[in-house]
C-alpha cells in the first residue's frame, strides 16, 4: 500500500506528563474511595497519557446527592436567565483561552488529528455562547383566548437533576451539546465521560469552577458504565438521563431508567447513506464521500459509511473515490497536516478489520485498503482508507455501524429503489442526496426517514439546527431551541379573573 498518503511519526519528542483526572463532587476534586485508577494509552503513540480515578457507587452516590441538594436548594434553578447566561459566556471565553491545551489532550486520548480537535473545541465554545442566548430568551406561552374570565399561562421549568453520559469519539464537543443547555434550563448535572477519554471533561470542570459555578451544580464521576453509568440511570434522585453512545447501551439505559420513569434522551448510532443520482455534481460529491467516511477515522455517529450510487455511474464513482482515498493523509494526529488519525483501541481496530474480511469472504471487491495500517514511527493502531463494493444491501458491512474508515458502496435503479434501501435500515440518524435536480432532492428529503437530511452537502451542523435520530438512532433532539426544550418541564397555570362562574353544587 505504498500509494497511500501516510504521515509518519513522531511529529515531536513526546514529553507530556500523564494528566491526573479526578472526580468533581460538590465543588471539590476527589479520588475514588477505593483508590483505583485507570490508565489511558494514546491510541496513536501507545504511551500513557492520563490516569483517571475509577469511580464506584460511593462517588456516584455522593455526586447525585450533591446535584440533588443543589437543585432542591432552588438557587441555580431560580437565578435569572441573565445570571445563568453570564456564567455560560464566561465558560465560553475560558474554553477559547485554553483551546490549545484542551485540543492536545483530546488528541492524546482519542487519536483524532490536532487541526480537527482545535476546530471542535472552537465549535464547543460557540455552543456555550448559543446556550447562553437561550438562557435569556426562553419563555413559555400565554393564552388570552379562553374566555373573558380566564387567563392561561404555560410555564417552563427545569426538569431537575440530569445524568449526562458521553462517548469517546467527540468527548468535549458532545458534553458541550448537553451541559450548557441543561445549565441554561436551570438543571443540575452529574456527568460521566467515557472511560477512554475522561480528561477534557475534567478540564471543563476546572473551567466551570473558575467561572464560578456554584458547588453541586456540575459534578463529574469518572469510570465505567458498570457501576457509574448504571447508577446514573437507575437512581431515583435523578430526573433525566441524556446519553450519547451505542444503540445497544442506549437500550439498556432506557430499560434501566423506566423503573423510575426518568425522562431519557438518546443520541445513538447510524448507518448514514449518501445517495448519488446520475445527474449529481460528481466533483463535489466525491469530496463529500471522502469527508463523510474518513472524518474522525469513521468513528462518527454521522459517518456516511454507506453510499448508494445510481447504477449507470457506479463504476465511475468507485474509481474516483478510490483515487481520492489515496490523497487523504492518514497518520500522526499531532501533525497539523494529518486528516485521519488513530483508531480508539486495538479491540475496535480488530472489529473494523472483521467487517472488511467478512465482506471480502462473501465476494465483495476491495479496490483500496482493507488492512491494518502501519504508520512508521508510531506504536498505536490505525486502519487503511478502505472502499468495499459494490455490496448487496443485506451484508453486515452495508447495514451495521462499522465505525472505521470503511466505505460500503451499494447501487440503486431509481428513487423508489433508493428509498427502499435507505429506509430499510433500523437506523435513522442522517441521510444525504446528490442531484442537480431540485425536485429529486426535495422528494428524497421528504421521503427519507432520518433526523437530518443534507442535500448536495454532508455533515454541516449549526448550534441553531436541531440534531437527533429517528428509530434506533435515538429519541429527543440536541441543539437549537429543541435542545433546550429537552431539559424543561411544562407547567400549566390556569387563572380565573373575577369571581367564580357559579357554584357546581347549588
Ligand atoms: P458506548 O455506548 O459503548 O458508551 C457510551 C457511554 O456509555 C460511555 O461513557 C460508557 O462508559 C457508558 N456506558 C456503557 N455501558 C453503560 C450502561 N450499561 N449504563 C450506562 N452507561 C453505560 O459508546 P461508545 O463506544 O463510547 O461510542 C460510540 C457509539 O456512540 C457509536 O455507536 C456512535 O454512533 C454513538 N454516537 C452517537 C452520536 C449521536 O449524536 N447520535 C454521537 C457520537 C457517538
Amino acid at each position: 500500500m505504498n500509494d497511500l498518503t501516510v504521515i509518519a511519526g513522531p511529529t515531536e519528542a513526546f514529553s507530556d506528563a500523564p494528566f491526573e483526572a479526578r472526580h468533581l463532587v460538590n465543588g471539590a476534586w476527589c479520588d475514588s474511595a477505593s483508590g483505583e485508577v485507570s490508565e489511558r494509552l494514546s491510541p496513536a503513540h501507545g504511551l500513557v497519557v492520563s490516569r483517571a480515578a475509577r469511580g464506584t457507587r460511593a462517588e456516584t452516590d455522593a455526586a447525585i446527592s450533591a446535584a440533588r441538594a443543589a437543585f432542591d436548594a432552588d438557587d441555580w434553578s431560580r437565578r435569572s436567565g441573565k445570571e445563568r447566561a453570564t456564567l455560560l459566556l464566561k465558560v465560553a471565553d475560558l474554553i477559547d483561552r485554553d483551546r490549545a491545551r484542551i485540543a492536545r489532550m483530546e488528541v492524546l486520548e482519542s487519536g483524532k488529528p490536532i487541526a480537527q480537535a482545535e476546530a471542535e473545541i472552537e465549535g464547543a465554545a460557540d455552543l456555550w455562547r448559543y446556550a447562553a442566548s437561550l438562557a435569556r430568551t426562553m419563555h413559555g406561552e400565554s393564552h388570552n383566548t379562553l374566555g373573558p374570565d380566564m387567563l392561561g399561562v404555560v410555564l417552563k421549568e427545569p426538569i431537575g437533576v440530569v445524568s449526562i453520559i458521553t462517548p469517546w469519539n467527540f468527548p468535549f464537543l458532545i458534553v458541550s451539546q448537553k451541559l450548557p443547555f441543561a445549565l441554561a434550563a436551570g438543571c443540575t448535572c452529574v456527568i460521566k465521560p467515557s472511560e477512554l477519554t475522561p480528561s477534557t471533561t475534567v478540564i471543563l470542570g476546572g473551567l466551570l469552577l473558575e467561572a464560578g459555578v456554584p458547588a453541586g451544580v456540575v459534578n463529574i464521576v469518572l469510570g465505567y458504565g458498570d457501576p457509574v453509568g448504571i447508577a446514573l440511570s437507575t437512581d431515583p434522585r435523578v430526573d433525566m438521563v441524556t446519553f450519547t453512545g451505542s444503540t445497544a447501551v442506549g437500550k439498556h439505559i432506557s430499560e434501566a431508567a423506566a423503573a423510575t420513569l426518568k425522562k431519557v434522551s438518546l443520541e445513538l448510532g447510524g448507518k448514514n447513506p449518501q445517495v448519488i443520482f446520475s445527474d449529481a455534481d460528481l466533483e463535489q460529491a466525491i469530496d463529500a464521500i471522502a469527508f463523510g467516511v474518513y472524518f474522525n477515522a469513521g468513528e462518527c455517529c454521522n459517518s456516511s459509511s454507506r453510499i448508494l450510487v445510481q447504477q449507470d455511474i457506479a463504476d465511475e464513482v468507485i474509481e474516483r473515490i478510490t483515487a481520492m482515498s489515496r490523497s487523504v493523509s492518514f497518520g500522526d494526529p499531532l501533525n497539523p497536516a494529518t486528516k485521519v488519525g488513530a483508531i480508539i483501541s486495538p479491540e475496535h481496530q480488530a472489529k473494523i478489520d472483521g467487517y472488511v474480511r467478512a465482506a471480502r469472504a462473501a465476494g465483495a471487491a476491495v479496490p483500496i485498503g482493507g488492512e491494518i495500517l502501519r504508520v512508521p514511527g508510531l506504536a498505536g493502531q490505525f486502519y487503511q482508507p478502505t472502499v468495499v463494493g459494490p455490496v448487496s444491501p443485506d451484508m453486515p458491512i452495508a447495514t451495521e455501524e462499522v465505525f472505521g474508515p470503511v466505505l460500503a458502496v451499494l447501487t440503486f435503479r431509481d428513487m423508489d429503489d433508493a428509498l427502499e434501501i435507505v429506509n430499510g435500515s433500523a437506523y435513522g440518524l442522517s441521510a444525504g442526496v446528490w442531484s442537480e435536480n431540485v425536485h429529486t432532492c426535495l422528494e428524497f428529503a421528504r421521503r427519507a426517514k432520518a433526523g437530518t437530511i443534507w442535500t448536495n452537502t454532508w455533515m454541516d451542523g449549526f448550534p441553531e439546527m436541531p440534531f437527533g435520530g429517528m428509530r434506533e438512532s435515538g429519541q429527543g433532539r440536541e441543539l437549537g431551541r429543541y435542545g433546550l426544550e429537552e431539559f424543561l418541564e411544562t407547567k400549566t397555570l390556569t387563572m380565573r379573573i373575577g369571581k367564580t362562574r357559579g357554584a357546581w353544587v347549588r
